[in-house]
């Protein structure tokens, strides 16, 4: 039996401005600057999108969600996952596992852990042991490090249905 695994990477990152919310994989969390972003800037949930869309070899978040359309601004960037997964089932793909990476020099993403698993899990109908997020710093170098900008990476292993 073949699974026709596919293999997709995303990356995003956004700037911090103060007064922002800061929103990592649907969690609000308390800091003392958020994401300047046309939708609400979750790192994550973007990132994740991508991953997904990359392994279907389709077009990117960017192209699907033009950051010009006034549509979305401020958008719940859950919506961008919901749609890369309902392609993911169209083409007769599921979740095999993801591994996501975020850079940030504070707050700690420890704490939140659970919650972002839990969230993605819910949106791409999933157990929450099929998705690792680590948090990283950037050691205070560069813009990552200064706190003035997030990243993430993801790796998705997509296996077919
Ligand atoms: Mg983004």
């Amino acid at each position: 039996m073949t699974t026709n695994p596919r293999i997709g990477h995303g990356f995003d990152l956004h700037r911090l401005e103060p007064d922002l919310p800061l929103i990592i994989g649907g969690v609000r969390l308390e800091h003392d600057r958020g994401c300047a972003a046309h939708s609400d800037g979750d790192v994550v949930y973007h990132a994740v999108t991508d991953a997904i869309l990359g392994a279907l070899g389709q077009d990117d978040i960017g192209q699907l969600f033009p950051d010009n359309d006034p549509k979305w601004k401020g958008a719940d960037s859950r919506v961008f996952v919901e749609e890369a997964v309902r392609r993911m089932r169209d083409a007769g793909y599921a979740i095999g596992n993801l591994d996501i990476t975020v850079i940030l020099e504070r707050p700690k993403l420890s704490p939140h852990k659970a919650r972002i698993k839990q969230n993605l899990a819910g949106l791409l109908g999933c157990d929450p042991s099929q998705i690792n997020i680590k948090g990283k710093t950037h050691e205070r170098v560069d813009a990552l490090g200064e706190n003035r900008a997030i990243a993430c990476y993801v790796v998705v292993l997509l296996n077919q249905k």
